[in-house]
C-alpha cells in the first residue's frame, strides 16, 4: 500500500505583472488594513478566550497592530492535554488512509486557495520577503504534508519475513499518550510539521506556537480545520513556555516532545523530563532541532562567483534567522584580496525595508529581544581587538527592528562571533594564511559546539574529500559547492547532532518512526 512519491511543490516566482503577485499584494493589503483580529486558543475544537490578551505587531512596522491573541495559562494547558487524550480515542481508530487524506486536503488547500493568506500572514507577522515566505509557508509546508503521507505509507509497507509455519508482522501503532509540539518563529513550515508529523501517525498533540509567529500559525490552524482535521487532534495553545511547559511536561501521559528552537530551551525541556522520569508511563521521545553555528570553508580552488552568491544568500536571506544560516566563514587570505571589494559592495547594495515592497532583500529581525542580542554582538565586535566590522553594522528600531547585513572580520578563529550563535544578519569571516587547509578544518570542527549545517567550496576533489572526512560530525547537512540553507523535503533530509539537536531529520521516514511504537506479532500456522 505504498503511496506514489509526491513531486515537490513548484515555487511561484511572483514576477512583476503576474496574477499571483497581484493576488499576494491584495492579500497583504487586506490583512494589514483589516481591524486587528482576535486569536483564541483551540482546545478540543472549541475556541477558548482567556482574556489575557497580547498584541501582535509587524516586526518591520511597530505601528501596525495585526492581532491580539489570548494567552493560555496552566489551567488551559491541562485542558489541552485532556482534549488531546480524548481525541486520541477516535483518531487512533481511523483508517490510516483517512488520516492521510485529511493532510492531503490540507496540502491542496495550501497549494490553492489558502496560499496567499498563509504567505501574507507569514510575511507580515514574521517579516519575511515574498520569496522566503513562498519557499517556507507554501512549498515546504505542502511538501511536509505530502511527503509525510508518503513516508508513512513506506513505513507501513515495511514488514518482516514470514515462513511456511509462521506469519510475522509489525503494527505501527502511534505512541501511547500525547505529543507536545513546541514550534519556532522562523519557519511556518516547521510550525506546521511539528504537530503534523506525529498527528498523521495517529497521535494527538498540544501545539505551543512561538509567540512571535502566532499570526501565521493561527491561519494555518484554520486551514487544518477546513481540511477536516477532527477536534482535539491538534490543540492550538499560544502561551508562555514557562507557565504552560511544566504543566504539559508534568503529565504522566506525555509520549513525546517535537521541538525546534533554542538549544537552551530544549535542554530545559530535557531536564524537566528527566526530573519527572519516574512519573511517566513511557519514556517520552524527545526530538529536537536546536541551534547552529553554520560554516562555509573556502579552499583556494573555490569558484569565487559561486562562493559569493552562497555567502550572501546563506548569511542574509531571512536576516540570517535560519538555524542553517551561514554565520562563520574561513577564506584563504590571498583568495580574499581578489574578492573582498566585490563581495562587500554586493552586500552593501542589498536593499532593506518593508515586506510589501518585493524588491527588498532584507526585512526586519523578529523582535526586540533578537534586536538587542544581535546588536550587542555588533557592538562587541566594534570594540574588540580581535575583530573589526568591515561592512554594515548600523541598526535602527525606531520603525521596525532593522539591522544592516553586517560582516565582521575576526582576527582569531576563536573570537566569540566565530563560535557563538547570533541568529541574525551577521557573518564573521576569518582569513587563513598561517594555518593549512587541514588545520582550518580542525579548527572549524572544534571551535563550536554545534553540528547543523556547513559547506565546503572547492574545485579540487581532494580538498572536498578531506573536508568531508574531517568534518564528519560538524554538520548533519553538509553541502559541497552550495550554500548550506534551503534543504528541500524529500531531497535533503534536515537536521544535525551535537548541540544542534537529536538529528531526527525533519521530513523523513526516520522522523515519523519517532512517533510510532511498533508491535511485533508472530502467529503460528
Ligand atoms: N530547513 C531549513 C534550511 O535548510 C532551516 C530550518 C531551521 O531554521 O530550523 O534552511
Amino acid at each position: 500500500f505504498e503511496l506514489e512519491r509526491p513531486e515537490n511543490e513548484p515555487v511561484l516566482d511572483y514576477a512583476p505583472g503576474s496574477e499571483k503577485r497581484q493576488e499576494l499584494k491584495e492579500e497583504l493589503a487586506r490583512l494589514r488594513e483589516q481591524d486587528p483580529i482576535e486569536i483564541p486558543l483551540y482546545i478540543g475544537g472549541e475556541e477558548v478566550k482567556t482574556g489575557d490578551l497580547v498584541d501582535i505587531r509587524c516586526p518591520h512596522d511597530h505601528s501596525i497592530l495585526l492581532a491580539r491573541y489570548h494567552r493560555a495559562g496552566a489551567e488551559e494547558a491541562e485542558m489541552a492535554v485532556e482534549a488531546a487524550l480524548e481525541a486520541k480515542k477516535s483518531w487512533n481508530q481511523l483508517d490510516w488512509e483517512d488520516r492521510v487524506s485529511i493532510f492531503e486536503r490540507a496540502a491542496s488547500l495550501l497549494s490553492g486557495p489558502w496560499r496567499a493568506t498563509v504567505n501574507a500572514s507569514t510575511m507580515l507577522g514574521q517579516s519575511k520577503s515574498a520569496h522566503q515566505a513562498e519557499i517556507d509557508s507554501a512549498c515546504e509546508l505542502i511538501d511536509f504534508l505530502r511527503f509525510n503521507n508518503y513516508f508513512l505509507s513506506q513505513l507501513y509497507s515495511n514488514q518482516p519475513a514470514s515462513t511456511e509455519t509462521e506469519i510475522n508482522m509489525i503494527e505501527y501503532r502511534p505512541l501511547e499518550g500525547f505529543v507536545f509540539a513546541v514550534t519556532p518563529f522562523n519557519f511556518t513550515s516547521i510550525a506546521g510539521n511539528l504537530p503534523g508529523a506525529p498527528a498523521v501517525c495517529g497521535n494527538t498533540a498540544v501545539w505551543k506556537p512561538a509567540s512571535s509567529a502566532i499570526y501565521s500559525n493561527y491561519y494555518y490552524f484554520k486551514l487544518l480545520q477546513e481540511a477536516g482535521l477532527p477536534a482535539g487532534v491538534i490543540n492550538f495553545l499560544p502561551g508562555k513556555g514557562r507557565e504552560i511547559g511544566p504543566v504539559i511536561l508534568g503529565s504522566e501521559e506525555l509520549a513525546g516532545v517535537h521541538f525546534t528552537g533554542s538549544t537552551s530551551t530544549f535542554r530545559e525541556i530535557w531536564s524537566q523530563v528527566g526530573q519527572n522520569i519516574e512519573n511517566y508511563r513511557d519514556y517520552p521521545r524527545l526530538v529536537g532541532e536546536t541551534g547552529g553555528k553554520d560554516f562555509v570553508i573556502a579552499h583556494e580552488s573555490a569558484d569565487p562567483d559561486e562562493l559569493m552568491t552562497a555567502l550572501i544568500r546563506g548569511a542574509y536571506e531571512y536576516q540570517g534567522q535560519k538555524c542553517s544560516a551561514i554565520s562563520r566563514s574561513y577564506i584563504p587570505e590571498d583568495y580574499w584580496s581578489d574578492m573582498e571589494e566585490e563581495l562587500l559592495q554586493k552586500i552593501d547594495n542589498l536593499t532593506m525595508g518593508d515586506v510589501e515592497d518585493f524588491s527588498n532583500f532584507v526585512n526586519a529581525v523578529i523582535d526586540e529581544a533578537a534586536f538587542e542580542k544581535i546588536t550587542e554582538y555588533i557592538e562587541d565586535a566594534r570594540e574588540a581587538d580581535e575583530a573589526e566590522i568591515i561592512c554594515g553594522g548600523d541598526y535602527d528600531d525606531s520603525e521596525g527592528y532593522f539591522i544592516e547585513p553586517t560582516v565582521i572580520l575576526a582576527h582569531s578563529p576563536r573570537y566569540r562571533t566565530m563560535r557563538e550563535e547570533i541568529f541574525g544578519p551577521v557573518l564573521t569571516i576569518y582569513l587563513y594564511d598561517e594555518e593549512s587547509f587541514a588545520e582550518i578544518l580542525e579548527i572549524c570542527d572544534e571551535t563550536s559546539p554545534y553540528g547543523l549545517t556547513g559547506a565546503i567550496f572547492a574545485r579540487d576533489r581532494q580538498a572536498v574529500d578531506l573536508a568531508r572526512e574531517k568534518l564528519t560530525y560538524a554538520a548533519g547537512n553538509f553541502y559541497i559547492n552550495d550554500k548550506p540553507t534551503g534543504a528541500v523535503v524529500g531531497r535533503q533530509p534536515f537536521g544535525g547532532a551535537r548541540a544542534s539537536g537529536t538529528n531526527d531529520k525533519a521530513g523523513s521516514r526516520w522522523n515519523l518512526m519517532r512517533w510510532l511504537s511498533p508491535r511485533t506479532i508472530k502467529e503460528n500456522l
